[in-house]
Order: C-alpha cells, then structure tokens, then sequence
C-alpha cells in the first residue's frame, strides 16, 4: 500500500494572519495567535489541525521535512495539545525533540557537559515513557550525569531494539503520532466526554521552538498570573526558576523563588528588571485585548523575554465574579457578557463557608451535597447532644439515619447535619437548605453505632466528641478540622446581581418559614415569600406542647381552646414576617402535614407528653396510634385537614388576617396570600374557601377594618394538575409544589429515592435525580398542561413554581418559557436564581 503523507496544508505557522479556528486547531492555538497578533515575543509554532491529528492516530505518516525545515538547524522543539476546550485535557507536553548525540556534544562545547547531558538525560526519559511506551521504572528520574544519559540510551536500545532515534524529523513524528493516539484511548476519550466533551471532539498539536537558554544563570522559566486565582484580588503570582525550561516544570521546582521583590528571597523583579516590566505590561495587553486574565509561560534568556503560551488563570467562584465584574466596569467586557461568564451555580458558594480549596483534603465519607457551605464540629448523634453542645458554646455535627421534625432544633443547634439516608427534598435536605446549615444526605456507606457512640464510614472509626467537617457543596465528609473561605457576598456579588435584575424577566421569590429565613431572602433581594411552610413555626418548644394538646383534644371545646392559645403566636409570626419584608408579596400556605409529626415517637417523648396533658401513658401511646397511617405522605394532610379538622385553618385565616390589620395600622399595607396544599378536586378548595372568606368578613366586622387577599392553591398532586381548569374558578393564583408532585407522577417517595436514585442515574435509568432536576418530559407536561388549562378559566392567573426545583436554573428556563410569574426557592439560592433568570434573557 503506497504511504500516504499528510497534506502541508493541514499545519500552518502561526503568524497574524493565518486561518487559525478554535474549532479546527484548538484553544492553544487560537490563543497563540492572539499573542502574536498582539505583538507578544512568541517563538515560532507551528499549529496541526484537528484533521492532521486525526490523520495521524489513522496511521498516516507526517511529511515533517518542510516543517522542520521551518525552524533553524538544531533548535530545539516542544509539541503541546490543542482541544477545543482546556478542560477536555489532553496528552501532556513532550519538550527537547530534536536532542540527539550530534547537538548533545554542541551544546557540551557551548554549555557545558552538565547542561547538555540534563536535557538529553530528560528528552530520553520522557521519550522512553510517553512515545516508545516503555515502563517507566526502567527510566527513573535521576541525577543528571553522563553514566545515567548512557544508560538510558543503552536500556532503550535493549528493549527496542533499536538505537534512540537522532533525526529531529523522526523524533517530531514519533512524538505526534504517539499525542495523536493517546487522544485516541479509550480512558482519555471517557475523561474529556465526562467534562461534557463531544464523542468526536478534536486535538491540535502546537510544535513550537523552544526558547530555553540552556542553563546560563541569566536564563530561565515561569509563570505569571495578575490576580490571585482564590479571590481574584488584582495582585500579581506565580514562579520563576533560573535554568528552568518551561512554566509546567518549576511548579515542583523548590529553587523557584519570587516574582516581585520579596524580603524572603531573590526574585525575577531583581533578577531581570526589564523582562519583568515587560511581563506586566503583556499582562495589561492580555486583559485588555483578550478580555481575560490570563496565565502567561514565559523564558528569560540572557534577559531577553519570551512568551511561550497564555492561558485563562483557572479560578476559585469568588474569583470569577470578581475578575468578571472589575473587566465589565473597566469597558474591556460588556455587563451582559460578565453575566454570563459567572455559573449561577457557582454563586452559591460565595454564600457560605468553603473548605479553602489550598488545604488537604481527607475524605472519609461522601454523600448527596443537600446544602451547601462547610462547617466543622465535633461528632454528636442526637439532637439533645446537639442543643447541649451549642449551649457549651461548642460546634458539632448531628449525625443521623435520617431527620424527623422532632430534629428540628438539633439541626438549629448544629454546624452541620449528615444523614445515611435521604435525598434532595428528604427532611434533612430541605431544613438545611433552609436554615443555611451545611447538609450531607444519602451518605450510605456509614454505619451509625448509636451504643458504642461510633460512626463507621467504611475508610474511619470515629467516636463522639471527634473533629469531623462536611462540606455541604460537594457531599464530602472530611477528618479533622479545615481552613475554610468566608462568605464573599462582597460588593462584586451585589454589582453583578444588580445587572441581572436589570436584565430579567421572570421574579425570584423566597421559600422563607421564620423571621431569620425572611431576613435572609431581604437580604439577598427576593421579591417577596413565595412559600411559608407554617408548620415550622409550631416546632419551637412552647408551641409544640400546644400543638400536641390541640391534637389529643378529646372535644372540640378542648380544640378550640387549644388553637386560641396558638393564634396569638401566629399573629405575631405574621406581623414579624410582613414587617420584615415591607409591603413585598407573603403567600402562606395553610398547615400541609399529617399531625401525626407532631407527635413524639419514642417511649421516652411519650412519656413527657403524658407528664405535660397530665394524662395515662396508655392514653397518650393509644392516640398516637391512633393517628399513625400506613402511608402518611398521601394520607391526612394538608387540605384533607383542612377539610376534615376546618378549625386549625379558620385559626390561621384569623391570625393571618388580625396580622395584616396590625401591620396595616403600623403603616405598612399588605395583601396577604393564603395557599392550600395538597388539592386534587375543586369541592376541596370551594369547601376552605367558604370558610376562610366568613373568618375575613368576621374578622372585617369585629376590628371595623376592611383588607383584602388572595387565595390560592398548591398545585402538588397529578389530579389537581388535571383539573386546573374547574381548580382555577375558586383561585387567584396556582403554585407548583414540584416536590410532591414529583413524588406522585413517578409514585416515588421522596425520603426513600435517595437510597437507590444514585443507581437508577448511573444506569442511565432516569437522566438525573428528577427531585433535584425538574423532569421537564413528565412532571413538566402536568405543568404546561395546568398552566394552559389554568389561565383558559382565569385570564390573570398568577402562576409560580415552589418546590426545591424553583431554585435549579433549568427549572426556570422551563418555567419563563411557560410563562410563569415567579418562581421560589430557599433565601440562599435567591442570588443563583436571579443570575440564572438573567441569562435567559441574553
Ligand atoms: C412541594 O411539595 O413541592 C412543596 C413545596 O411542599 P413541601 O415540600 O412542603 O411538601
Ligand atoms: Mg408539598
């Protein structure tokens, strides 16, 4: 079969006016010939097209004589990789191609032995291992001397069989046909696809003179970068070694000293004034002419600078909001590009803690990230441990099976919270979301030793009292304590959170229960409460005993007198709430659990219950057997109370309505909106609606005030989905509780997927966690279809989505392009949503 060469035209040298396309040489090379056409030193490259790579790994031989002959006789060359994106990776660099016995005594002569025997020791070394594919421990890394290159080029004779190859062509073939394989891998191909590469995805190859000056002390290599890659505070970083080759290899190198002058050692600013000031001012052309900050490779050779290559500084989030803000206010970015360079995900850690991603990490556990944000405390397993320990002052960490609302001020008490089971919207999940705590669910490794006071993980043992962190934004649990990074919610944040209210189309409200998750969703500019679960407000101490009495009411005199003592507290949740959030839209939604949550379940919370009714035990156990269902998530609640025990929701509707009179005398004026949940048929709601419109007009005649609402329902069960259309006649408003209305459509317990979700995604069984994805195909249908039927019965129907998916920006995309007015999410995702909303926009 007659060889096939490869066409000249497939490489190109980089120059200014070359056709170099990101999508047909990779981002090196576009990035190179940006330098060179801002006049920056770049040595000569040479760049190879996806095409010719790909013609390489197919076995095609390279005629390189006319691009050797490109560079002078006895230069020295480097071959890097190319991809489309620097994240996909790539083969690492191979330097010094061209060393052979004929320059290895040249450069003896003109440097040296020394010098001459470490450069071809090294190119023997990395041509052995990554181009013969010999095994590397025949070639150790080893002090540079004439008896280790020889027998080098002895070993790799032996194996080979052959002599080391001394024509620089060959070299250069060799070394590209191996990078162009090595793409080709299996392993290398399932890598860049993870990091959503396409499956056809290309590689470039960049030849490039190298511009080493062999040792001499006035010569070596670095790396600068401008800002600090953590928090993008403009400073400038980065190494330089004397007798370095190249940026990659000084960032082991423990003789690299400084850049700027520094009291602590010799430094390139000293060294090599003028090639310095000249990296600055490359530096400045970079940002201003490439619009990034940018990482520049560079040599100094008797002085003289060259750059070799630049590459965008890889970046913490605080750092990305920073640099993307401060290019848009110096005019080298426009507003909307700097929205859109920042992942609204990745605002969401600059809200809370980070473990400092500098540290070491020691992983002994990994789990769903619930709720984001690291804290570190010592290890305790129950919610009493919990509050003991925040009363001594001391962090700790709840670890548990599982939460129940009994938990709840453990998880107040704790720094952070870790459950073997659960998933996204599991209890843990969306209290710790809501109260800001770092969260880790679905840890199903642990074993929880609750006799011993043990926690097993599978990796470590540790005991009650131990220093564990989790760090919620990964679903990592690590040893010991770590450094973390504060908040950045700093004035970058907010200036790129104000330019994308300016931009979006679609309101972002918050799913806020208390004062403080209202303070919070102000703060972070929600447009209102789209979600106030009242039933957290009953689990503060007082009120649960009350609650329980108004649950073991043996009469409904009994009841009643129990609800009048809990009005009050409403009322002045209520006034707090509107008063916090200053005229700004509050929907509350009416009580949605079954009571039995309220209850205590073990023998010895029983056993209080009784001491404080002052009843039998007997008595007490009975009734709470009485009330336990088999299946209580799709048993008696939320509107199913409301219609059965009507008592509970006229107590709220009061309070809710004496609250806004209060808050109306106070100056501030309020349309409060009251949501029912869990509706699947329109009798439900014209059945609460009738009553809670004779408590407004009861309420209107005894305070002589008049005061307006709305009244709404909580979309959250495929019937209701259904019948919108008939649902809609008696509702102002229609809010989408996406969590039980994923777990009704698929007939999936949200507390318990957790356990075999990771496997069905994996399996590629369902595409993502449809409880942490919004599943646009199905649950979405029901969506589209209550939207359409909704707003055909009512024209102005406001519509809005609350569940956990209000917060996930493709769960927006999906509900603006529906047409949907708000959507809710919990205070801490407000900013990612507001940013994600924007995007759409552009
Ligand atoms: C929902 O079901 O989506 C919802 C917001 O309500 P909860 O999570 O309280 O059931
Ligand atoms: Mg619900």
């Amino acid at each position: 079969m007659a060889t096939r060469y490869l066409n000249l035209l497939d490489y190109s040298e980089i120059t200014g006016s070359a056709p170099i396309a990101l999508r047909s040489h990779g981002w090196r090379a576009k990035c190179l010939q940006r330098l060179v056409r801002l006049d920056l030193p770049v040595p000569r490259t040479i760049a190879l097209s996806f095409n010719a790579v790909r013609a390489i790994a197919a076995g095609q031989v390279p005629d390189l004589g006319g691009l050797v002959a490109r560079f002078e006789p006895g230069q020295l060359l480097s071959v890097r990789p190319s991809a489309e994106n620097p994240d996909w990776g790539g083969p690492g660099a191979i330097l010094n191609i061209g060393m052979n016995d004929d320059l290895h005594a040249r450069i003896s002569e003109s440097h040296g032995e020394d010098v001459a025997t470490a450069l071809y020791l090294a190119f023997v070394q990395s041509y052995a291992q990554h181009v013969a594919r010999l095994d590397p421990d025949m070639f150790p890394v080893s002090e540079p001397c004439l008896p280790a290159l020889q027998a080098a080029l002895y070993d790799y004779e032996k194996e080979m069989e052959e002599p080391f190859p001394q024509d620089p062509g060959k070299q250069l073939a060799e070394v590209l046909r191996s990078m162009a394989r090595a793409w080709e891998g299996t392993s290398a191909r399932l890598l860049r696809q993870a990091k959503g590469a396409p499956a056809d995805a290309g590689l470039g190859l960049i030849v490039q003179a190298m511009a080493g000056g062999f040792g001499a002390t006035e010569s070596g290599a670095g790396v600068i970068q401008f800002i600090d890659p953590v928090t993008g505070v403009p400073q400038i970083t980065g190494r330089y070694a004397e007798r370095g080759q190249d940026g990659d290899a000084i960032s082991n190198n423990p003789q690299a000293m400084y850049l700027t002058r520094d009291p602590r050692g010799p430094s390139l600013e000293d060294r090599h004034p003028d090639a310095f000031a000249e990296l600055v001012r490359h530096g400045g052309i970079c940002r201003e002419k490439l619009r990034e900050e940018m990482q520049i490779e560079f040599t100094v050779v008797n002085g003289k600078l060259t750059v070799l290559d630049a590459l965008k500084v890889r970046r913490a989030s605080r750092a990305a909001v920073r640099v993307a803000v401060s290019l848009a206010e110096d005019g080298i970015i426009t507003r909307k590009e700097a929205l859109m360079r920042v992942t609204p995900r990745a605002l969401s850690e600059l809200l809370h803690r980070q473990v400092d991603p500098r540290g070491a990490r020691a992983v002994v556990a990994r789990g769903m990230a619930a709720s984001p944000g690291a804290a570190t405390g010592r290890l305790v397993f129950t919610s009493t441990a919990a509050q003991a320990s925040a009363s001594r002052g001391e962090k700790c960490i709840l670890v548990r099976r599982e939460t129940s609302p009994e938990d709840i001020r453990g998880m107040h008490a704790a720094a952070g919270v870790l459950t073997e089971r659960g998933g996204m919207t599991s209890h843990a999940a969306v209290i710790g979301r809501g109260l800001g705590v770092p969260c880790i669910v679905g840890a199903t490794g642990l074993r929880i030793d609750l006799k011993a006071r043990q926690l097993h993980t599978g990796r470590a043992v540790l005991n009650e009292g131990d220093l564990i962190t989790i760090d919620g934004t990964v679903g990592e649990v690590l040893l010991g304590e770590a450094e973390f990074l504060e908040p950045a919610t700093d004035q970058w944040f907010n200036t790129l959170l104000e330019w994308a209210d300016a931009l979006r189309d679609i309101d972002v409200r918050a799913n806020a229960d208390t004062p403080a998750d209202a303070r919070i969703a102000r703060d972070f500019k929600a447009k209102g409460i789209g979600l106030c679960r009242t039933e957290h407000m009953f689990f503060e101490d007082d009120r649960l005993t009350v609650m329980r009495e108004m649950i073991f009411a043996g009469s409904a005199q009994d009841r009643a007198e129990a609800l009048t003592r809990l009005l009050p507290m409403q009322r002045s949740d209520f006034i707090e709430l509107f008063s916090i959030m200053h005229g700004l839209p509050v929907c509350i939604r009416l009580f949605d659990p079954p009571l039995h949550e309220f209850l205590p379940h073990t023998r010895e919370g029983l056993k209080q219950l009784a001491d404080a009714l002052d009843r039998p035990l007997s008595e007490v156990t009975r009734r709470a057997e009485d009330l336990a269902e088999f299946n209580p998530m799709l048993g008696l609640r939320g509107v199913r109370l409301g219609v059965t025990v009507p008592e509970i929701y006229e107590m709220q509707a009061r309070a809710i309505f004496e609250a806004t009179i209060e808050t109306g005398r106070r100056g501030e004026k309020v349309v409060p909106e009251i949501m029912i949940p869990l509706v699947s048929a329109m009798r439900e709601v014209e059945l609460v609606k009738a009553r809670i419109d004779a408590v407004a007009a009861a309420v209107r005649v005894e305070k002589g005030q008049p005061f307006e609402y709305r009244l709404g329902v909580m979309v959250e069960t495929p019937r209701a989905a259904l019948r919108a259309a008939e649902i809609a006649q008696h509702a102002d408003f229609m809010s989408f509780g996406t969590n039980d209305l994923t777990q009704m459509t698929y007939g999936l317990s949200r507390d318990d997927a957790g356990r075999f979700m990771s496997y069905y995604v994996q399996a590629g069984v369902f595409p993502e966690d449809p409880f942490h994805v919004l599943d646009t195909d199905g649950v979405g249908e029901l969506l589209l279809i209550a939207a359409e039927r909704g707003r055909k019965t009512r024209k102005g129907l406001t519509l809005s989505i609350c569940g956990e998916h209000g917060g996930s920006p493709e769960s927006i995309a999906f509900c603006r392009d529906a047409g949907f007015d708000y959507v809710s999410c919990s205070p801490f995702r407000v900013p990612v949503a507001r940013l994600a909303a924007a995007q759409l926009t552009i």
